[in-house]
């Protein structure tokens, strides 16, 4: 078994790490931040697929990962559950087609707890009779895992410390310096939109996103998105302890500062959906950057033999996250066994 640098303390980092200790490796994480400090802590946390391209590795990755929140949400601990909730179908949302023609053939539709389609007319006696209906098709009824990040995350931590994995914190110019500072048989890259400078990647961009969290005194317990209105992206989910309003994406901001009049009217398209979020209490706005890029990087890198980039999940990562880490420790495996790695 190897030694194993893994670069990041994100969501990617810690799955990462957990899965190739579990596989035998000897894991060390280094980042620059962890926590609060990282565009994970931000996320809303629910699993779906957003700001990512879908393919057949995707579609794979998240199937596992899916699997695996569900696991999770047995355990409390973990800040992880299980919410039902509405995703409404507007004419301009990615499902459209498949929605109207009644295609329901996704793999993870198979494993979901619960999943039934609901018409336009089956919707509207579930929205306020005022709520604005232009280009709806219709909806679904799911359930689906969400996180608590500012659970999950501490739950990762300390499954890693359990494991005896080192929790290092650096930050690092080039990946020269990380060979020099933990020396590895491997490196895995999970540094999210840190590859920017780090891999020198061009491809990445920031795609910013706002949510404001409220307090949950029990009485929403389903949620509820219309991420495609024309009047910008709304949804409304409760998590274990609070409640999280969204949302944004804006492809032309690099900074994640907290804009107000954004949070005003995130705060207003939610009450139009739901009129009792006006009675919740803010606790706290928070915005990040989504790493995307074209397609997630998930290979050998062309030129350095013996690094791993795990990046680039977009609106995806918590979804992805499993079903990533899985793959990174089946190549590792592979590489081991003399399997080419390219
Ligand atoms: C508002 C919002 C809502 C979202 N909702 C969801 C959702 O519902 N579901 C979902 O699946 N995803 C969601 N996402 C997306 C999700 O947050 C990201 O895809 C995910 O957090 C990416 O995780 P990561 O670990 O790759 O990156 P990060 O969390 O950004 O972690 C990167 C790590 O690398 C470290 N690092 C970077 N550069 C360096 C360096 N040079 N040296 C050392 N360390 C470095 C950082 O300090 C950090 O530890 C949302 C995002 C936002 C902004």
């Amino acid at each position: 078994m190897s030694k194993v640098t893994v670069i990041g303390g994100g969501v990617t980092g810690l799955t990462t790490a957990i899965r190739l200790r579990e596989a035998g490796h000897e894991v060390t994480v280094a980042a620059k931040d962890y926590l609060a400090g990282t565009t994970s802590w931000v996320a809303t946390a629910i699993w779906h697929l957003f700001w990512v391209e879908v393919d057949e590795r995707v579609e794979r990755w998240s199937v596992t990962a899916l699997d695996e929140l569900i696991r999770l949400s047995r355990i409390e601990e973990t800040g992880v559950t299980l919410v039902r909730g509405i995703e409404c179908v507007r004419e301009t949302s990615p499902d459209a087609e498949d929605f109207v023609q009644g295609r329901t053939g996704a793999a993870w539709q198979h494993i979901v707890p619960s999943y039934e389609a609901l018409t336009l007319e089956e919707l509207k006696g579930r929205l306020p009779w005022d709520y604005p209906l232009e280009t709806m098709l219709g909806g679904y009824i799911i359930e689906v895992p969400i996180a608590d990040m500012s659970v999950y995350l501490p739950y990762l931590m300390k499954r890693l410390e359990h494991l005896g994995v080192r929790l290092e914190s650096d930050t690092f110019e080039n990946f020269s310096e990380v060979e020099e500072r933990f020396p590895a048989d491997w490196y895995i890259n999970c540094t999210g939109l840190g590859s920017a400078t780090l891999a020198g990647d061009s491809t990445l961009r920031g795609i910013k996103g706002q949510i404001v969290r409220v307090t949950h005194d029990g009485s929403i317990t389903e949620y509820i998105a219309d991420d495609f209105s024309p009047r910008g992206m709304t949804y409304i989910l409760p998590r274990g302890q609070d409640i999280v309003l969204g949302g944004s994406e804006d492809t032309d901001c690099d900074d994640s500062n907290i804009d107000d009049q954004l949070a005003a009217s995130i705060l207003a398209r939610c009450a139009a959906l739901v009129p009792d979020i006006a009675n919740a209490t803010v606790l706290e706005h928070l915005a990040g950057l989504r790493p995307y890029r074209p397609s997630i990087r998930l290979e050998f890198d062309p030129d350095v033999s013996n690094l791993i980039h795990n990046y680039g999940h977009g609106g995806s990562g918590v979804s992805l996250s499993w079903g990533c880490s899985a793959e990174v420790v089946e190549m590792v495996g592979k590489a081991e066994n003399g399997q080419s790695t390219h």
